[in-house]
């Protein structure tokens, strides 16, 4: 009740929201008390989240922040989703994101951009709370909600947690189903929980997390207890620093933190070791052609005829061309021009096919520095929290937001991004670690010694 009120209160201002359900939740926290009175609670029992609007919900509106979903209600759940209300979860509403997660400022969003929290010392002007799931981040941030569901394709967890001030984790290619998500790019979406400490996250994706027959891609290995790993310390972990996330102009603070970042990590007793991840500066433009391709491919389904809105023509063609036109914003077109375009014939070859060869090169490079190192610490973002119009007119300025989380996706690997303290301008900044294979446990460890 306390959250519900807390929403009502803070999210016209906030927009983190797009849908409330508070009849839903109390229904949820009444099974909850009952479960509780009965001794038999669970480990999320009663717990508040806010759900994405990219996982869909049995009998309650999903959109994906797109006009083309229109009042679309999904009759299934997703599998993540179910295995949080199974573990006694109370969801509060379905929380804003970039248009079909494309996007890092939630500026792209249908329902129109989410207000961060916070602001610049001194200053008035709003921030971004960072993309896609700029919902989730702020109404953590904000505490609309204990934690959240997120999704992240090339960041979309990591840098709006980075932003906001929370903790976020992509966790390895394969650890939680995609089943019942709204798919954007197959091959690099991966959900996770967006929280306020390391360890509530910890909780969460234990929760999450766990093969699903449903979706080909879920791997069927055990999740382990990641709470029970924390508070052990990283006595003798291995920390590599990529001499290639040095990247040119990167601004002073941000090397000043990555500074701190590696200091406090030998503090508490790592190993510091360059490392080299040669390919790194191909990661971002085979990531924009990797997943718009993709996207171009799973949007075909939006035709006015399955889903959503339907814009009617004459014929049936038509109806595809008005339905997408009035239904799809500008970046969604935009990828899905850049990717039939990778895809056609003629250019597959010099584009798509490079771009994934590119992407084994890069899985290639972190293969071998797991030979040296048990964890890889970057910045999570190149700037701190940007100003409502300050990237959304330039696409490739908006695209290198993402030029230290993309590498993850494309190599398959768990990224968690944790708040390391504050700019010169006084809003969060965040640091990323990067792990080996269904290492998520060694993340939370050491993201532990930095938050
Ligand atoms: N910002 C990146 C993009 O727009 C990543 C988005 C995401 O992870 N969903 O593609």
């Amino acid at each position: 009740e306390a959250h519900i009120e807390a929403i009502g209160a803070a999210n016209p201002a906030i927009n983190a929201y797009v849908l409330v359900t508070p009849e839903h939740a109390l229904a949820q926290a009444k099974e909850s008390d009952a479960r509780i009175a009965k001794g038999d609670a669970r480990a999320l029992e009663g717990i508040p989240l806010g759900n994405k609007d990219l996982f869909c919900t049995d009998g309650i509106r999903t959109t994906a922040c797109s006009k083309i979903l229109g009042e679309f209600t999904p009759t299934y759940e997703s599998t993540v989703g179910s295995n949080l209300w199974n573990a006694g979860a109370v969801m509060l509403g379905k929380l804003n994101n970039d248009e079909f997660a494309m996007g890092s400022s939630n500026e792209t969003s249908a329902f129109g951009p989410v207000v961060s929290p916070w602001r610049r010392t001194g200053k008035t002007d709003k921030l971004v709370p960072g993309g896609s799931s700029g919902g989730s981040s702020a109404a953590v941030a904000a505490g609309l909600c204990l934690a959240a569901t997120a999704t992240d394709t090339g960041g979309s967890i990591r840098q709006p947690a980075a932003l906001t001030g929370t903790v976020g984790i992509k966790p390895t290619y394969g650890r939680c189903s995609r089943w019942g998500i709204v798919a954007f790019a197959s091959s690099l979406d991966q959900a996770g929980p967006i929280a306020k400490t390391v360890r509530d996250a910890a909780i969460m994706l234990g929760s999450m997390a766990g093969h699903d027959a449903k979706d080909s891609t879920s791997v069927d290995v055990p999740v382990p207890n990641y709470e029970a790993a924390l508070g052990k310390g990283i006595k003798g972990l291995r920390v590599g620093v990529p001499k290639e996330y040095r990247v040119e102009g990167m601004s002073k603070e941000i090397e000043d933190l990555w500074t701190k970042g590696i200091a406090w990590l030998k503090d508490a007793g790592a190993t510091i070791h360059e490392i080299s991840l040669p390919h790194t500066k191909y990661a971002l433009p085979a990531y924009y052609i990797v997943a718009p391709a993709e996207a171009s491919s799973n949007l075909a389904r939006y035709d006015g005829v399955r889903y959503g809105l339907r814009v009617p023509g004459r014929d049936i063609t038509e109806t595809y061309e008005n339905t997408r036109a009035a239904g799809f914003g500008k970046e969604v077109r935009r990828r899905i021009l850049i990717g039939t375009y990778v895809l056609s014939a003629g250019y597959y070859d010099a584009y798509y096919l490079k771009a994934q060869k590119v992407r084994t090169l890069i899985k290639r490079d972190f293969d071998e520095a797991w030979n040296t190192v048990d964890v890889v610490l970057t910045p999570t973002t190149p700037s701190p929290a940007f100003a409502f119009g300050e990237k959304s007119g330039d696409p490739l300025a908006m695209y290198l937001e993402d030029i230290f989380t993309v590498t993850v996706n494309m190599a398959g690997l768990p990224g968690i991004s944790v708040p390391a303290g504050l700019s010169t301008e006084g809003t969060p900044l965040g640091l990323q670690l990067i792990g080996k294979p269904f290492d998520e446990g060694t993340l939370f460890a050491a993201g532990e010694a930095i938050e």
